[in-house]
Formats: structure tokens, sequence, C-alpha cells
């Protein structure tokens, strides 16, 4: 299996260019675990995976697909890829990504533009294109992403595969090159439901390497996942239905709440009348916290060095001007900008309270209903270069997504229906630590 997967990605990767790095001694990891008795008490035994280039790995490079760490190897691994190995699993590779998660296209990579398998001249979604595009090509089962405003859900609508990002805390980010640290966890990419609830079963749980990760206790989240949905109370928020969503998505999201009419559910219309000021908060928010986490990339402790300098002063300058894309100076500007001391109570601190009432919104619809459901994106898979000129488009790309990173809350986008050959993603949104619900209902929809 294991040497097929990797033909199979060698032989695409020119066109879908979903990896970076691609293990060349996964076959020889397969056979080890070949020889050694495939384990019965683990699904994952002898499973090719594919991780996104975030998270860092011993036996692989980890460059986040920057100039910045284009040369570097980590000497441990990230929890996930630990608890991934212990399972079974061989990693046949790390997957491309916008340069640090930042980007909703993965053309924000230093080194390769990913593309959608179901049409490459559209975009596969990003930041974590490359692990939801090999998942949609077939070449492998499952991968790993990252999701700090949307990054695991919009590729996973995009190129049509099932993507969860759990909630806050439900995994430990110990290993995952930190974004915005408030924001970030780590989520499977897979082709069903059912196999992401496998995978976030062998990922979950509380990490001393990680505080922010949860003490509370990790169900089967495969168990009684056939339950059905029969009583199920679920939100439709009209915001999430409004002017900046495609008619055919709209339309799309309207089918399935009839499908779930039929299977049983309510589905009523509900206001979450602060998250439309979403993507203003997460941009001051998130790019703070980038510019506070970017700061360790200073030609000192990791990666590259700018050659010929002068001074101290001028090899920092010199490393992070050359090292970083643009879009990554553009984050550690605005973050810096907003933290600055004639700036912070107008935008970090403002940025801030609009978080808590979006947080109050989502809470006061889980008073009354077990799940919300929404459009994954306002649209679907757009052009190669289509919106890579103009930031303010790209960011409005995850106008659905980003409130849920913003309440710390459980999402998880599934394919729901097409559109001109494109996938159409519905999200489906939990409670705190109640992914369970969502596969239930994911399981019964698709
Ligand atoms: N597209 C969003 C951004 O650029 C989200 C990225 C992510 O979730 N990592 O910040």
């Amino acid at each position: 299996l294991t040497k097929q997967t990797i033909e199979k990605i060698k032989e695409q990767n020119e066109s879908v260019q979903a990896y970076l790095t691609i293990n060349d001694k996964a076959i020889e990891q397969a056979k080890a675990i070949d020889e050694a008795g495939i384990d019965p008490d683990s699904i994952f035994s002898g499973i090719p995976i594919a991780l996104k280039d975030n998270l860092v790995t011993k036996e692989m490079k980890t460059t986040a697909a920057s100039k910045m760490l284009e040369n570097f190897t980590s000497i441990f691994d990230a929890t996930v890829v630990e608890k991934l190995k212990a399972a079974g699993a061989v990693f046949v590779g790390k997957t491309n990504m916008d340069e640090f998660a930042m980007g909703s296209s993965t053309e924000n990579s230093a080194f390769a533009t990913t593309r959608n398998p179901w049409n490459l001249d559209t975009v596969p979604g990003g930041s974590s294109g490359g692990s939801a595009a090999t998942v949609s090509a077939g070449q492998v089962l499952a991968s790993l992403g990252s999701d700090t405003g949307g990054s695991i859900r919009q590729p996973a609508a995009f190129t049509g595969v099932v993507g969860m990002k759990p909630t806050y805390g439900r995994v430990s980010r110990w290993g995952l090159i930190a974004f915005g640290s408030s924001f970030d966890q780590i989520g499977p990419f897979t082709r069903n439901v059912k196999d992401n609830a496998h995978l976030l079963n062998v990922i979950a749980g509380h990490d001393e390497h990680d505080a922010t990760s949860s003490l509370k206790e990790v169900p089967d989240f495969a168990e009684g996942i056939d339950q059905g949905v029969k009583g199920l109370k679920i939100a439709l928020p009209k915001e999430f239905l409004g002017d900046g969503v495609k008619p055919e998505i709209k339309e799309a999201i309207q089918k399935a709440a009839e499908t779930y009419k039929s299977l049983g559910a309510t589905v009523e219309e509900v206001s979450l009348p602060n998250t439309k000021y979403g993507v203003m908060a997460y941009y001051v928010l998130a790019s703070s916290e980038a510019s506070s986490n970017l700061e360790r990339f200073d030609g000192i402790r990791y990666g590259f060095r700018a050659p010929e300098v002068k001074n101290l002063e001028d090899l920092y300058v010199k490393t992070r001007s050359e090292g970083f894309g643009d879009e990554v100076k553009r984050r550690i500007m605005i973050g810096t900008f907003s933290l600055s001391a004639g700036s912070f109570d107008k935008y970090f601190k403002q940025a801030a309270k609009v978080r808590t009432k979006i947080i109050n919104d989502f809470q006061k619809v889980f008073k009354d209903y077990d799940l919300i459901m929404t459009p994954t994106a306002t649209s679907t898979a757009f052009k190669i270069g289509e919106e890579s000129s103009d930031p303010m488009e790209m960011y409005l790309n995850d106008a659905l997504t980003i409130p849920v990173n913003l309440a710390g809350l459980p999402g998880m986008s599934l394919p729901a229906g097409f559109s001109n050959g494109l996938p159409i993603g519905l999200q489906l949104i939990g409670r705190p630590f109640d992914e369970k619900t969502i596969y239930r209902a994911g399981y019964a929809f698709e």
C-alpha cells in the first residue's frame, strides 16, 4: 500500500503538487511494520498518512513553506506525529501550504503552487491546501492540517473532502509551528466522516507540553456515529446566507437543511449578529499573535541567515526581509501596529471585545440548539491567480469559518454537492468539546 501510494504521489506531484517533501524512507518503514506484524488493535497500523509542513518531524524537513525554514529539521516530533507513529501510521511526506499558514489558496507558499484535483486551473484553498489536495486526489486516505481561521475547513470544501477543526484545546499544539496561538488547532482530513472520527481519536487528548490542551476526557468519536439525527435541533444563522454568499452555495445549504429535516432533525433560522465583525477582529488579533510568534525567526536560532551583513541589527533586518514572503510581512506589520502603545486601545482591545461578543452570540444559540449549520465558504474554488493580488478579497474567503476560531468551537466541513464540477462544503459547528454530535450529523448526511 505504501509503495503504491508513493508511486501515485510521485506521478501526480508534477500536476497536483501537494507535497514539498516525499518521504523516501516510507517504504522501508512500512516493511518494518509488515515484518513486525500489523497491530490488530490499531486501525492506522501500516496506513500511509500525510502531514502539513508546519508539523515538526525529526525524519523529514519542516519548512512551513517559508524560505526562512528551507533547510530546517526539527530535533523532536510534534505530539500528533508521536501519537500517529505509536498507532503505526506511515508518513508519506510533508504537504504544501501557505507560508506559515497565512492564506486561503496555498499560493503564498515559497516553493510550489498546489492545484485542486477537481480542476487543475483552480486553487485547493488554504492554508492546508496540500493536505486537502492529496486526500482529494486519492493519494492517501488521511492527512493532518492546521486551522487558525479556516485552513482545514475551507480547503476541505474546495476539494470535496471532510475536514475537522476540533475544539480549541482538544489536540495538543506541541510541535505545530505557531501562527495565532489562541486560534490554532490541528485536525484531520479524510474522504469520509467515520475515518475522520477515527483519526481524531488518535491525535486528541491532554499533553503536558501544551498547557492549553484540555484535561477533558476524550470520548470515542466513532462510537455511536450511526445513531442518526432524529430529534436534533439544528440552527441555520441568517448572517451566513447573506449577500456575500454565491447563490449556488445558498441553494446547496438550503437543500442540506431539507435533508436534515427529512432525517428527523429540526432546522430553524437564528441570528449571530456580531459574527459579521469576525474577519476584522481576526486580522487584528491573529496578526498580533503572529507578530509575536514570528519574532523567533531572527537568523540566529532557526533556519535562514542572510549572508554578508555588517552588524547584528543588519543581520536581523536582512534575514527577515529576505526570509519572509510578502503576506507574512504584511501580517507582522499589522500585528506590530495593533500592539503598539498608540493603537493598542483602538485596535487590539476593541478586537478582543468583539471576540467576546461573538463568543456570547454562539453561547446564546447553543442554549437552544445542538448544532449550527452554515456554508463553509462563500464560493467554490477560484482560479489560480484570481485573488492573489488583492489581500482583502483573499481575507474575505474565511468570513464563515473565522467566527468559529474566535469562539474556539469545533467545526467540520463535508461535501454537500457541486457547482460547475467544483465541490461545495457544508460546515457543521458544535458546542465546545462536542465533536461527537458533529460527526453523528455528518455521518447521517453523507
Ligand atoms: N486564511 C486565514 C489567514 O490567512 C486563515 C489561515 C489559517 O487558518 N491558518 O489567516
